[in-house]
């Protein structure tokens, strides 16, 4: 287990050396494709030699992202002293090309946000009460008055923006808020940013929604709703990572709604499950576990094998039992 870091601690590490790797999770999102740009960004300020790896690429919807274009996919070997791991509950997320590449022998640092982070590495920050772990990171700057380039203020608030769903879930805090206002201070453009991330996408996204939309199904109860991605589909619409961010909150914004889920088939019979919970009493968290995954208690994933139509039985099996105990009053 990896020793506790403090923002001082952090800032020792990062004085004792030079060169720095920062890796992130397969299928990167926002929170961490920002991360990355944005601890490069000011970790290059501070003149230190940076290099940012991802095992899958920039998603589409994330490529205006200045900086983004940096992060590169290992081919082999990688020079560097310390690792930094962002956003990444456990290793086995950095997937196996990036841990390849990175090796063994060098200084870890485990960087994040998730409850279920499994605090690998030799030091490790993980705050469960930040909203992203851009805001950590941010949390982190701002301790060691360090300077925020453009690039970083604009990664930082596109961390924030999308694991918050634009300032709406409840991971939302005062916090959150102050260090938006302060990134939008340094001249952040918001209107700006916000039409690169949600009024920008290619009409094939709306099919996929469409495509999605026929396939939704509800309980007899209302509690929970699904719907279904299969491979064939996801051909027919052309489909590209990053399309599909966001598009569950068309179910969780269902009256009545608790847990709902997107079961999308990413390979012959493999299957990833996304969930989300309205309600605090019923941790999606504990249900991926089930299935070994994890995340958060109302923001969860995970893999499970194929066919679709039975890890959906399987998984409603499960995500069933968890509703009816958390909440055993029929509530519609
Ligand atoms: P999403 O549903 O948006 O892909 O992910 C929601 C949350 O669950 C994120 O915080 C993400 O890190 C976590 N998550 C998604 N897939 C997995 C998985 O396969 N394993 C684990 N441990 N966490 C996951
Ligand atoms: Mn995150």
């Amino acid at each position: 287990m990896g020793q506790l870091m403090t923002a001082a601690g952090f800032g020792e590490i990062v004085s004792a050396h030079e060169q720095f790797v920062l890796v992130s999770h397969t299928r990167p999102d926002g929170d961490a494709i920002g991360s990355e740009v944005a601890l490069k960004s000011v970790l290059e300020a501070l003149g230190k030699s940076v290099m940012a790896i991802n095992q899958d690429e920039v998603p589409d919807n994330l490529a205006f992202l200045a900086g983004s274009e940096t992060i590169r996919k290992p081919e082999g070997p990688i020079a560097g002293e310390v690792v930094i791991a962002l956003d990444t509950a456990n290793r086995e997320r950095l997937g196996e090309s990036c841990l390849e590449s990175l090796g063994a022998g060098r200084l870890w640092v485990n960087i994040d946000h998730h409850i279920s982070n499994e605090e690998y590495g030799d030091y490790r920050l993980i705050d469960s009460d930040a909203a992203a772990t851009g805001e950590v990171l941010y949390g982190l700057i701002r301790e060691l008055d360090w300077p925020i380039p453009e690039v970083a203020r604009d990664a930082l608030y596109v961390a924030l923006s999308t694991d918050t769903g634009s300032f709406q879930y409840s991971n939302t805090t005062a916090r959150t808020h102050e260090m938006a206002a302060d990134l939008v201070g340094r001249g952040l453009d918001v209107a700006k940013l916000t039409a690169q991330l949600y009024h920008d996408y290619p009409f094939r996204r709306v099919e996929l929604l469409q495509s999605l939309l026929k396939t939704m199904c509800l309980t007899e109860d209302g509690r929970i709703a699904w719907w279904t991605l299969s491979r064939e589909a996801k051909k027919r619409v052309g489909m590209q990572a990053g399309d599909s961010e966001g598009l569950i909150d068309v179910l969780r914004a269902i009256r009545g709604v608790v847990v709902c889920a997107f079961v999308e088939e990413i390979a012959e019979g493999k299957i990833r499950l996304s969930l989300r919970s309205k309600d605090p009493a019923v941790n999606v968290c504990q249900i991926c576990a089930h299935f070994g995954g994890g995340g958060h208690a109302l923001a969860s994933g995970a893999r499970t094998e194929g066919p679709l139509e039975n890890a959906v039985e399987r998984l409603l099996a499960v995500a069933t039992k968890t509703v009816e105990e958390a909440l055993p009053d029929l509530k519609r």
